[in-house]
C-alpha cells in the first residue's frame, strides 16, 4: 500500500514507538500520585514532553494542555471561551472553510444564542480581507481561524490576524492541526491566544493533543471554563487521568518533527512539486489544481479529473493507494472547503487529495502516475 493520505493521519514514528514502550510496561504510575517512584516518574516525562511540545511553538511549557486531540481542543477553547468570556451577548467569528471540529460547535453554540459570523474566503479558499476586518468591528468575542486548510493545504496569515484582533481587545485562535511540522511554527505571537494540535498527524500516537493556552501579557493565566471537569488535573483545564504513554510518545514525535522541520518542508515541497509536474504532462486536458499553489502547507495536493467520479476513483485506486476525496471527518458530505472556494457540485465530485509525508518518494510518485495512465 502506497499511502497518500497523511492528511488524515501519518505513520506513528519507530522513534516515538520506542519512547513510548516503558510507559506501557515498567512505568505504569499515575503523575498525579505521590512521592512513590512510578508516579513521579510518569510526572517527570509528562513534563519533559510538555516542553517538548512547547518548543514546537516558543512557548511556555505550562501553556500546553494536554487532550485527546484537536477536536477536542477546539471544542474545549471555542466552548470555554464562550462561556468565560461570552457575557450577555455572545459573538465569534470563523471562517467557512473550518474543520467540523470547529464548525460543529459554532452550530451548537449558536442554537444557544451565540451569534456567529461565517467568513467567507476567496477562490483560493483563503480568508476574506474585507470580511475578517468587517466583522472586526463587530467585536466578537473571539475570532477562530485555521492556520492551514486540511483538504487544500491553503494558509492563513494567523499571525497577522491574531496581532488586528489583539489591537481590538478580541481573543484569537487556531487551528494548526495540518501546519505543525510541515511548516515553521515557532515563535508564536502572543496575541494568538489559543491553538490546537493533534499528535497523529506528525508521526505521533492517535488520541493525544494539546490545547495551547497563552498567558496574557502579565504573564497571568488564562481562566477557561473546562469540558470535562473532575480531578482538576492539566491546571484544572482538562480533567482525568493523563494518558502518560500518549503524551511520552506526542513529545518525542514533536521533538523529532521540529528537529526534521527544515528538511521536511523542503522534501514535502519538492514531492509536491515533482507530482503537480508529472499530473500536469500526464493529464493536460483533464485536470485541474484547487487552491494555491504558493501560499500553503507543502504536500497537500487537491486536484480535479474533470469527468472522473472521485468516489469512484479512490475507490478503484484503494488496493494500492491510499488517498481521499476531502476530510476523513466528513467524507461522505461533498466538500464544504471546495464548495466555499465557489466550485461546482460536478467540479467537488470529480477532486481528490493526495497528501504526502517525508516517508513518501519519487519512485511511489511515479508508480501512482503509472497505475493512472493504465501503463
Ligand atoms: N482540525 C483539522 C484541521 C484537522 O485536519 C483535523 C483532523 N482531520 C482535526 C482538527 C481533528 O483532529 P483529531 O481527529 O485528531 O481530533
Amino acid at each position: 500500500m502506497i499511502y497518500f493520505d497523511n492528511s488524515a493521519t501519518t505513520k506513528i514514528d519507530p522513534l516515538v514507538v520506542e519512547a513510548m514502550l516503558p510507559y506501557l510496561y515498567e512505568e505504569y504510575g499515575n503523575p498525579s500520585s505521590k512521592y512513590y517512584s512510578l508516579a513521579t516518574h510518569a510526572k517527570d516525562a509528562v513534563e519533559v514532553a510538555r516542553a517538548q511540545v512547547a518548543k514546537l511553538f516558543g512557548c511556555d511549557s505550562d501553556e500546553v494542555s494536554f487532550t485527546s486531540g484537536a477536536t477536542e481542543s477546539n471544542n474545549f477553547i471555542l466552548k470555554g471561551v464562550l462561556e468565560t468570556f461570552g457575557g450577555e451577548n455572545p459573538s465569534l467569528a470563523v471562517s467557512k472553510v473550518e474543520h467540523s471540529s470547529v464548525l460543529e460547535v459554532t452550530g451548537y453554540l449558536e442554537q444557544r444564542g451565540t451569534a456567529v459570523m461565517y467568513l467567507n474566503v476567496d477562490s483560493y479558499g483563503r480568508v476574506n480581507e474585507a470580511e475578517f476586518e468587517a466583522a472586526l468591528e463587530l467585536k466578537p468575542v473571539l475570532v477562530s481561524v485555521q492556520w492551514g486548510n486540511n483538504e487544500t493545504g491553503v494558509l492563513n496569515d494567523v499571525h497577522r490576524m491574531a496581532k488586528r484582533c489583539e489591537e481590538r481587545g478580541i481573543l484569537f485562535h487556531t487551528d494548526a492541526t495540518q501546519v505543525v511540522g510541515k511548516l515553521k511554527t515557532a515563535p508564536l505571537d502572543r496575541s494568538v491566544r489559543f491553538l490546537s494540535l493533534s499528535a497523529h498527524k506528525l508521526h505521533g500516537p492517535k488520541g493525544i493533543g494539546a490545547a495551547i493556552i497563552r498567558k496574557d501579557e502579565l504573564g497571568i493565566k488564562t481562566k477557561l471554563s473546562p469540558l470535562i471537569h473532575g480531578g482538576g488535573q492539566e491546571s484544572n483545564y482538562r480533567s482525568g487521568t493523563l494518558s502518560v504513554h500518549n503524551i511520552v510518545g506526542f513529545g518525542k514525535a514533536a521533538e523529532l518533527a521540529l528537529l526534521r522541520q527544515e528538511e521536511t518542508t523542503l522534501r514535502l515541497q519538492e514531492l509536491e512539486e515533482y507530482l503537480r509536474q508529472k499530473l500536469a504532462e500526464l493529464f493536460p486536458d483533464i485536470i485541474r489544481f484547487n487552491g494555491d499553489v504558493t501560499y500553503k502547507i507543502p504536500g497537500i495536493v487537491n486536484v480535479q479529473f474533470r469527468g472522473a467520479n472521485n468516489e469512484l476513483l479512490i475507490k478503484k485506486l484503494s488496493d494500492h493507494y491510499a488517498l481521499s476525496t476531502g476530510s476523513a471527518c466528513s467524507s461522505s458530505k461533498p466538500s464544504h472547503v471546495l464548495e466555499s472556494m465557489g466550485l461546482s457540485i460536478n467540479e467537488i465530485r470529480s477532486s481528490v487529495r493526495i497528501s504526502l509525508s517525508h516517508l513518501n518518494t519519487v519512485e511511489e510518485i511515479d508508480s501512482f502516475c503509472a497505475f493512472l495512465t493504465g501503463k
